[in-house]
């Protein structure tokens, strides 16, 4: 039984899903006390529950303390199934969050699987939706991952009701993958979303990122979303490159201006853009998994993170891979 500390190091919600995920892969049972504990909120909330829901339904575990609110849990796996699988989080909590969990075992099965989750697919402090899409699964993909994922309906913070889908068919394992340079600069795009709310907002974020950016018109584009449950607003800046895609996004909130919204992200990208790494700060911890499990592969980070710094404190309790970081020089 491994035991873990949930209040260690970040003490977030990745802990948890990290170590369902871990577990699901090598079979071996945890357990993890004082989750969240020195979150606002302590304990499983709705999303971190599905999570804990859905990797329980997956891999038919044994769990005890999967309530909400609850500050421990024991998890002991059973065999990883592929096959059609439906997790509603029944708040906005982030589906992409959900999925991240399940992902990777499922990707790891014999069988194919059709996942669809429901809930929030752009969430404050969560991968939106097209970061998964573009930046994370193309990895995933390289490394030798069979995957793809659809957004059917855009949910956002707070009334949710959004939903993807994801089809995932065997492959015999994961790959290392090398991922150190960038290569050459193929595509770049700021795109401003609105769903029930003016388009006035998303015409000011745009024009905020390409001022910040200096980027042409042709690079900014408006998307008017019908048919969401509640108001929603979320930025988002694409740049691809040869050998990485990544994403930097900015959510609307109320009491927030657009321009503060449009400029965050817009610095986000730009500090990347000034960098030489091709991997930024989200995409760090969250490729810190995959290469684990593939048990080899190395990239060049823009810096690490209290998560990514976590997640390998806690790769390192489920599997004897070797972590190595190194500080590079900058010039
Ligand atoms: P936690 O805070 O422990 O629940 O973990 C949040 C996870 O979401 C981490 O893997 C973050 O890298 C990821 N994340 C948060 N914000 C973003 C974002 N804007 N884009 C991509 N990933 C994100």
């Amino acid at each position: 039984m491994i035991n873990i500390d949930g209040s260690f190091g970040e003490g977030g919600g990745q802990i948890v899903r990290s170590a369902l995920a871990l577990s699901m892969v090598t079979g071996q049972p945890f357990t993890i006390e004082k989750i969240r504990a020195r979150r606002s909120k302590p304990g499983l909330m709705r999303q971190h529950l599905t999570a804990v829901q859905a990797a329980a339904e997956v891999c038919g575990a044994e769990v005890s303390g999967d309530a909400i609110g609850s500050t421990a849990l024991t998890f002991t796996p059973g065999t990883v199934r592929g096959g059609e699988y439906a997790f509603s989080i029944g708040t906005a909590g982030s589906t992409t969050l959900v999925l991240q969990t399940v992902l990777l075992p499922l990707v790891l099965a014999p069988e194919p699987s059709h996942v669809v989750l429901e809930g929030g697919t752009h969430n404050p402090f969560a991968p939106p939706f097209e970061f998964l899409a573009r930046a994370y699964l193309p990895l995933l993909r390289r490394m030798g991952a069979d995957v793809r994922a659809q957004l059917l309906q855009p949910g956002f913070y707070p009334a949710g009701g959004g939903r993807i889908e994801v089809d995932i068919a065997p492959v015999a394992g994961l790959a290392a993958i090398d991922l150190l340079e960038r290569g050459a600069a193929v595509a770049r795009t700021a795109q401003a979303c609105v769903a029930n709310l003016a388009r006035s907002i998303a015409e000011r974020e745009i024009r905020v990122i390409r001022r910040q950016l200096a980027w042409p018109a042709e690079h900014g584009e408006i998307e008017e979303i019908t048919g969401a449950h509640g108001p929603g607003n979320v930025v988002t800046i694409t740049v691809e490159h040869e050998h990485v895609t990544e994403v930097f996004t900015g959510f609307g909130e109320r009491q927030r201006a657009a321009e503060a919204v449009a400029d965050a992200a817009a610095r986000e990208c730009r500090a990347y853009l000034k960098a030489t790494a091709p991997v930024g700060e989200h995409l760090t911890d969250q490729l810190m998994l995959p290469l684990a499990l593939a048990g080899g592969g190395s990239f060049r980070s823009t810096g690490l993170t209290p998560h990514a710094h976590t997640h390998i404190e806690l790769i390192r309790k489920f599997l004897d891979v070797p972590i190595e970081t190194q500080r590079e020089a900058t010039g």
